[in-house]
Formats: C-alpha cells, structure tokens, sequence
C-alpha cells in the first residue's frame, strides 16, 4: 500500500553512478525523478573510475570459463574488511545481475574481466577501451537525459546545490531545499541522497579534519565536489553516521615528475596490479604483495624506501594498453625501451631488477606446481612461496603474467612513480538493507541513501571494484524503495529502450550533463573558472512561485503552484514576517499598557 502523497517523483541528489542508477530504476519502475546536482556536468567520482565493476557468476566470466560464484564473492568482501553481511549479502547476490543490467539496458561493453587484489577469482569487468567509470556513468546519465527530453518522467537540474532536508510531522523526509544561482528552490518528494564522500575537503571544519586529522597532508584522487554535503544534511536532521574514521588511503596515486606536489592526483588502475604489475621500492626490491589489500600495501609503503615505482613488463602492460598510453600521454607513466634503461633511470644496478623478477618467477613457478605448499602465511587464505611477501604476513598467491630475471634487460616496460593517496571514504550515513537512512530510533521514512555517501557497506577496507557495484546495486536498491514509497501497487515494469524509443546507440563519450573530461580539471584549470563563471549569469526563466504555501492537510508536503517545483522555493511568507510582526503586537501591547496605567486608571 502506498504512502499517499501529493507527489509522484523521487528526488536524486547527486549525478555520479549511484544517482543515475537510482534516477532510471525509479524510471524503470513508473516513477517520475528530478536528477540535482551542484556541479556543472553530472559524473562526479564516477567518471574517474578506472579498473572496473565487479560482479559474480556473470555472463562474461561464464564465456570465459572463470569459476566464480557469489558465495565466494561474499566470502572476500567480508575477508576485505566488511564487517555487515546482511548488506554484503545484498552488494553481493545483486552483482551478476546488475552488472548484466548495465550491458543490457545500457548497450554497455562489459567483456573483459581483471583479478585485483583481495578476490579469489578474476571478476572486475570493464569494456576494451576507455576507463569503465566514464564509460557506464555517461551512458546512464545520457538515458536519463534521453528520457527528460522525450517525455516528462525525469528532469535534470545541474549547478544546484542541495542545502537542506525539509522533514514533515513524523521527522520524515519530504524534500529538500537547493541553492541554485543564488536563489533558493525546493522540490518535493522521497530523497536519494547520492552525494558521494568527503574526500577532498580540506577545510578546517571537514570531516576530514574531524574524523582524519593525520591525512590532511596527503594528496587525494577525490574530485572538489566531495565534501560530505550528503552526511552533512542526514546528520543535521538526525541521520545515524557510521564509520566516519575509515578513510581509504590508495597506495597507487601517480606522482607527475614536473608537478610531484599536486593535491589531486590520478590513480593508477588497481587493474595495473591485477595484470601483473609489480612495486619496487627506491633500491629496486619487491616488498610487498602487489595484490594484498589497499590498507596493506600502503602501511608497508609507509615502512618502505620512497620512491616507489609501479612496473608493467610487455605482457602485462599489452593487456591493460589502453590505460598504459592514455597515463603515458599526461605524463604520469614512461615507457623503457628496456629494462636496461630502466635501470639506469632508477639509478639501480640492472642485476637488482633481474633478481626482483626472478624471485617473484621462481614463487609464481613454485605456487603452479604445489599451490597449498610454501612457508609464509598467503592472502586471502592458504600459503604463499613468495618470500619478499610472505614476511609481511601477507603472501602473494596469484601470479599473471610473470617474466623470468632473464628476460629483463631487452624486455621493455611501462613504468610510473606512485605514492599514497585519500581515496575512499568507507563511512557514511547509515543504511539498512534497502538503502533506508538510519536515524536513533529506526529507518527515517523518506530517505535513502546509495553509493560513497552511504556507510557501512565495506567496513574498514574496501575492495576495488567494489564501489562501483555498490553504487549500481544500492542505486537501484533505493530506487526501487523510494518509487514504492510513493506508488505502492502502482508501479509498473517500463522499459527504458522503448520508453526513449531504441535506447542508446554506439558508445556515448560525452552528452550534455555528461561533459568533459575530469583530467583536464584537475587542480584549478581554465575549465573549472569557466564554470564558475558560467555559474554566476543563471537566469530564471519560469515564474516565481506563489509568497505563501497551501499546505495539504494531513499531509507533510506542500502544494507547489503550477506543478513546477523547479521555481524559487518562495517569497517572503508569513513566517518570515513572524518577527515583526509579533514585535509590533508587543510594542502595541506596551503602549497601551502605559496609556492604561497612567491615563485610564483611577488616581488615588
Ligand atoms: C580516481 C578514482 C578511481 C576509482 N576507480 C574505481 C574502480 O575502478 N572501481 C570502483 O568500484 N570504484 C572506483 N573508484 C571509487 C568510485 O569511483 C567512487 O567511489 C564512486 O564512483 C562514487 O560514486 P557516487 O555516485 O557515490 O559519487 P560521485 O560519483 O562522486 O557523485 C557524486 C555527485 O554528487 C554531486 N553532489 C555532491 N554534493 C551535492 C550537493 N550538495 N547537491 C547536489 N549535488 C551534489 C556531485 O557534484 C557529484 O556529481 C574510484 C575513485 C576514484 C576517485
């Protein structure tokens, strides 16, 4: 049974992949959404995602015989660091077939599939060209677009800033206050909070400086826009936060040699590693397990010799080729003719290198033959043979793409300088398994959550590829939640391709909210004051909307003039006037009082 609402949309806040997630499944279901989102192209973190989307048991491991299954996949989420399984549960048994949703709803090219570190068996998926986050974000957010320009099912509202949860009698949502060209608005509806995290505020007042003081020196992957605005507006009507402490730091952030001290870095592809990339340290020695977990691989970073070098010989960097060119190209990755050259460039004797890839040859030959044996602890489970791993405690057990010390010196090589970085913010706002926001006494009615913004899915580690699938499954989740909320029986099964009459056709590189390559914004470029001031000249072209509200009894939202909810959320009110006007009454009050006591009171 529904909620009866004067409302039939969900609003999403926030157009990164958990947001247009969300925005189509509302579609999908027979809802109405408005997309809103501060910056001035939809995306956000999304678009700078490089290695992949996970998922178990899928259609492009079972064509290439990988045997996987969401067991296991939830065996090494919580192995990873995940500490609910009852939301594992749902990240996990949804992987296979969402992953599968965007390559079918989507038209998405999903058919290669990497081994990053912390999982059992190869399943983060990406297409053959381009990083997989930019590739699966832009076409959901062009379907969105696509449906906003052909019927009246979704809108998109771009540089609008949301400030405010607006809440009803119960303390439950019922829309939100936006800031947009310096006016405010209000829309009406269920939110989907899609903020994304906070890793890029370093303001004094952050969560960041709050919760992780000691990162605010180190460089970060995160766009601008990660402030925590999402955590920020659950907390202040009561939202529960979870695990605000946890803050990845990523141990393959790649250090520009004429610009080593920028805040904002890329990253180097967890998929680097997974093809067999391997980490060297100043003097040209392996020291940890390339495939461990982020945590790990930093923490001996940490106790290691700076600085450190991600190398890709022929074989493993002719499987990742594209990324390998496009980091060549900005300057974040070189390539050796030799591993001689290499060498030289390191200033390491070439027989350092030799040996480095001779040990990790023997160990990976030792693990083919006898894969339970070897003397040091392996992860995620079993032995290891590597030495230069097994002393950490964490032996390395998978091996790809492995070349003997011999073949060193003429082999030639991709090479990058890497350095830790902020990545990840593992805490957030509180949900239950369908995405509902957590408040102190129970789920709040009417907020949801998905995607960085929303805590407690990974626990204190998480797993690459994960996020990705977290904010397609909670997106679709919470979106599924939310149409129900306001449509109860009412939902019905539409079909995105026939709703935008043949969905998309061919790759979608960039669209009208989905613009731009986040590179070239990175640290303050031209793009960026350009938006700015773009920002400034926002014209309102619709009516403002009527000076007072009409409430509707009995309900907690309120009737918008019009149908538009898109307008100024209003003149001055009678509310706004209270103040005076109270202030009035008190002084006439006074006045009378004086002129009763002195002149209208019989004297003594
Ligand atoms: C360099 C890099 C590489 C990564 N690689 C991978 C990978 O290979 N696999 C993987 O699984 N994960 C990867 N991740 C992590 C993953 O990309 C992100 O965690 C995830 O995409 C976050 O998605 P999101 O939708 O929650 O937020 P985002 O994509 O960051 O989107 C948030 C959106 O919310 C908007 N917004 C914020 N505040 C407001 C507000 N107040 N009002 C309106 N709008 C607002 C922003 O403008 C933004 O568009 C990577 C992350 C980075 C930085």
């Amino acid at each position: 049974m529904a909620t009866v609402f004067p409302t039939d949309q969900v609003i999403v806040v926030g157009g990164g992949l958990a947001g247009v997630s969300a925005c189509n499944t509302v579609i999908e279901n027979g809802g109405k959404t408005v997309l809103i989102d501060k910056s001035s192209f939809c995306g956000g973190n999304s678009t700078k995602a490089t290695s992949g989307i996970n998922g178990a048991a899928t259609r492009t491991q079972k064509e290439k015989g990988i045997d996987d299954s969401t067991d296991l996949f939830t065996k090494d989420t919580l192995k990873g660091g995940a500490k609910k399984p009852e939301i594992v549960k749902v990240l996990c048994e949804n992987s296979g077939r969402d992953v599968e949703w965007l390559m079918d709803a989507f038209n998405l090219d999903l058919s290669l599939v990497a081994r990053l570190g912390g999982h059992s068996a190869p399943r983060t998926h990406r297409g053959k060209e381009r990083f997989p986050g930019m590739t699966i974000t832009y076409a959901l957010i062009q379907m969105v677009e696509k449906v906003a320009e052909m019927t009246d099912k979704a809108r998109i509202i771009t540089k609008a800033r949301a400030t405010k949860l607006l809440t009803g009698s119960e303390g439950s949502v019922v829309g939100l206050v936006y800031e947009k060209g310096g006016i405010e608005f209000q829309e009406h509806g269920p939110v989907i909070l899609c903020t994304g995290g906070f890793g890029a505020d370093f303001t004094a007042n952050s969560l960041l400086s709050k919760y992780r003081p000691d990162l605010m020196h180190l460089p970060t992957t995160n766009g601008e826009h990660c402030t925590g605005d999402g955590i920020k507006m659950g907390e202040a009507i009561g939202a529960k936060s979870i695990d605000l402490e946890w803050v990845q730091v990523h141990p393959t952030g790649l250090v520009k040699p004429d610009d080593a001290d920028a805040k904002i870095k890329f990253l180097a592809a967890e998929a680097l590693r997974g093809v067999g990339g391997l980490i060297l340290d100043k003097e040209g020695n392996r020291f940890a397990n390339e495939l461990g977990r982020r945590d790990y691989v930093t923490g001996e970073m940490w106790k290691s010799k700076p600085p450190f070098r991600l190398v890709l010989n022929k074989a493993a960097s002719d499987e990742i080729i594209w990324h390998c060119k496009h980091y060549t190209g900005r300057g974040v990755m070189k390539y050796y003719e030799s591993g001689e050259a290499l060498a030289k460039d390191m200033g390491v004797a070439l027989a350092t290198l030799e040996q480095s890839h001779e040990l990790h040859y023997q160990a990976a030959k030792k693990t083919e033959k006898d894969p339970d044996g070897g003397s040091f602890p392996a992860y995620p489970s079993g032995k290891s043979w590597d030495e230069a791993s097994g002393k950490t405690g964490s032996g390395k057990k998978f091996y790809h793409n492995i070349i003997p010390g011999s073949a060193v010196k003429t082999q030639p090589f991709y090479v990058a300088i890497i350095t830790p970085v902020i990545h990840y913010c593992m805490g957030g706002l509180e949900i239950n398994e369908e995405g509902g926001v957590m408040g102190s006494s129970g789920v709040i009615k009417g907020l949801y959550c998905a995607g960085e913004v929303a805590g407690g899915v990974h626990g204190n580690n998480r797993l690459g590829g994960n996020s990705l699938l977290d904010c397609v499954v909670f997106g679709r989740v919470t979106g599924v939640a939310a149409t129900k909320y306001i449509l109860g029986d009412d939902m019905k099964k539409v079909d995105l391709k026939e709703l935008t009459k043949g969905g998309l056709s061919g790759e979608v590189k960039a669209s009208k909210y989905s613009g731009g390559s986040y590179e070239d914004n990175m640290n303050k470029t031209a793009g960026d004051a350009k938006a700015k001031a773009a920002d400034a000249k926002v014209e309102v072209k619709w009516p403002l909307a009527p000076s007072t509200h009409e409430g509707i009894p009995g309900s907690p939202y309120l009737l918008v003039a019009g149908g538009r909810s898109d307008q100024p959320s209003r003149r001055a009110c009678f509310e706004d006037n209270l103040g005076a006007i109270m202030f009035g009454v008190l002084a006439a009050c006074g006045v009378f009082a004086f002129v009763s006591i002195n002149y209208l009171t019989p004297q003594p």
